[in-house]
Parts: C-alpha cells; sequence; structure tokens
C-alpha cells in the first residue's frame, strides 16, 4: 500500500505521524498515494484534499482527530490498528460531493464552500441559476456550500444543515441588505446540474475556497457548479450522519 500524511503542525499530531508510519505495512508515497492519512481537524482535511485534489479518484482519505470540531474526521489516534485493518475493505467508504468554481475561467475545488465578500462596503453584483437572472446582490457577500461543509460557515450564516452525501449545493446571502423590489430568496438548494453565475459589480473583494483566499481587482464572472469529482473518506460503521450531528453540535461541552 503506497500511503502519505498530512499532519496539523502540532505535538499530538506529530507523535501519531510517526506512530502511523512505525505501524503500517505500507511504502510512504508523498507523489502518489492510494491512502492518505490527515491527521488533525477538519481543517487538515481541506488542506489534504487541495493538496491531492487531481488525485481524488485514486486515494482514500483517512481522516484521524487530533483538531477542534472534527466533523471530517471520524477516527480517534487510539484507533489506529483498528482503522489499518479496516483499509482492504471497500464498502467501509463514504464519497462526499465537491464544488467546482470557476472564477474567470481558472478552476479550483471546495470540499466546504466558496465565499465571495467584500468587508467594510456592500457586496454587489448580480446572481444567475442557469442563465436566469434571478437576483441582486447587495450583502457581505455569498456562501455556496456543499453538503459536508453546511455544518461550516454555512451553519454560521443560517444556511440549513445538509445531510452529507446529497448531490446540491446550497447558496446564501451573508447579511443581506435586502430592498423591497429586489427581494432575496435564500438559503436556496440547488441540485446537482445546475450552474451559478455570479456577475460582481464591485471593484474589489475577496474570494475564498475552503482555507485560502484571495483578494481580486476586477472578475467578470465566478461560477459555481458540483463537480464529478468527490472525495472517498474511510468510514466508521459505527457513525452515521445524525450521531455525528448530535456529538458534534448537541451534546459538545
Ligand atoms: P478555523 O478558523 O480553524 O475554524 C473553522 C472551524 O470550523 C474549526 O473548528 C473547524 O474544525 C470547523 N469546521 C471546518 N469544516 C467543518 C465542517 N465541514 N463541519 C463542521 N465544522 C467544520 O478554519 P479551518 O479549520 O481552516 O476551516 C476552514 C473553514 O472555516 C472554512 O471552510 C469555513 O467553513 C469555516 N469558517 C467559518 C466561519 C464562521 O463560521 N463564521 C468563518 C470563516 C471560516 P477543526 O477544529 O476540526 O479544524
Ligand atoms: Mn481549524
Amino acid at each position: 500500500m503506497r500511503y502519505s500524511i498530512v499532519a496539523k503542525d502540532d505535538y499530538v499530531s506529530k507523535e501519531l505521524t510517526k506512530k502511523i508510519k512505525e505501524t503500517i505495512n505500507g511504502t510512504y508515497d508523498e507523489a502518489k498515494p492510494s491512502i492518505v492519512f490527515s491527521v488533525g481537524g477538519d481543517g487538515t482535511v481541506l488542506d489534504a484534499v487541495r493538496k491531492y485534489i487531481y488525485l481524488l479518484n485514486e486515494i482514500t482519505l483517512v481522516a484521524i482527530n487530533t483538531g477542534n470540531i472534527g466533523f471530517y474526521t471520524e477516527f480517534l489516534p487510539e484507533e489506529l490498528n483498528e482503522l489499518i485493518k479496516m483499509l482492504d475493505d471497500k464498502t467501509n467508504i463514504i464519497k462526499y460531493p465537491v464544488l467546482e468554481v470557476e472564477i474567470d475561467g481558472k478552476v479550483d475545488y471546495a470540499l466546504n464552500e466558496v465565499v465571495v465578500f467584500v468587508n467594510h462596503h456592500l457586496f454587489e453584483g448580480k446572481i444567475f441559476v442557469d442563465g436566469t437572472e434571478l437576483m441582486d446582490i447587495r450583502a457581505d457577500g455569498v456562501c455556496i456550500s456543499t453538503p459536508s461543509g453546511s455544518t461550516a460557515y454555512n451553519k454560521s450564516l443560517k444556511g440549513a444543515v445538509v445531510d452529507r452525501d446529497l448531490e446540491l449545493m446550497q447558496l446564501v446571502l451573508m447579511a443581506p441588505f435586502e430592498t423591497i423590489d429586489k427581494r432575496v430568496i435564500t438559503p436556496l438548494i440547488l441540485n446537482k446540474d445546475r450552474e451559478v453565475l455570479i456577475k460582481p459589480q464591485s471593484k474589489y473583494f475577496d474570494i475564498s475556497v475552503d482555507r485560502t483566499f484571495v483578494t481580486y481587482q476586477k472578475v467578470d464572472e465566478i461560477k459555481v457548479r458540483v463537480s464529478e469529482k468527490k472525495v472517498k473518506f474511510l468510514r466508521k460503521s459505527t457513525q452515521n450522519f445524525p450521531k455525528r450531528l448530535k456529538e458534534k453540535f448537541i451534546s459538545r461541552t
């Protein structure tokens, strides 16, 4: 088995990285792994997906939690031996949809969300869905999230929490400044065949894709759609979406 490890930069994650290397019967191959261990929190998972975005078909992610929330990270460090045994069993896999964002023709991918926003001014622009001009935007920004990303930024913006393997995207406006004649209709949940097109009118704004962000001076078009790509995660049979929600949000101390 060819494997690689993406780890958070803290003591616990570094120790676990050493332990994985000692325990696993395989070859460390950073360039072409079939298994990628993510050791950290959800942020580390986002880094791992970004690093291997063009290899997603070939890899399975094994996400071990040494982070804070860890919505993606089903495994605990003490479960290392157990999860190594599970690696051959291809039935223990869950696939999460990814968003494809095209910024003036340049393509990027998001596991959580794409956010277009401005600080200190209103972000202004127009939203089209499948070619129909749907709404004007006057807001801090727009967040378009995946189902698995729905429990992240989207949730703070009062978007709906979505069961994690549905194939759809969700659009919410951030602090919309509503006017009577141009009403907003969000949260808006769209099926996987739709395309959202944002035409910004603001001169400059940021676009963040998961953890990364870039400030843009002028962009004509931002297109967002559900990608053909999916992220494969090793899944724990004792976990499911309702349990995850309860553990991470309801019973959290
Ligand atoms: P961060 O600043 O460390 O905080 C993000 C928090 O959200 C972390 O506690 C992270 O968990 C958790 N998280 C990430 N993805 C999640 C998911 N799908 N479901 C539930 N919780 C999730 O940033 P980060 O760790 O690099 O994560 C980047 C994400 O932060 C972005 O994709 C965005 O969703 C989110 N974010 C949220 C807000 C907000 O809610 N106001 C603002 C900006 C960004 P871990 O502790 O396990 O890493
Ligand atoms: Mn984090």
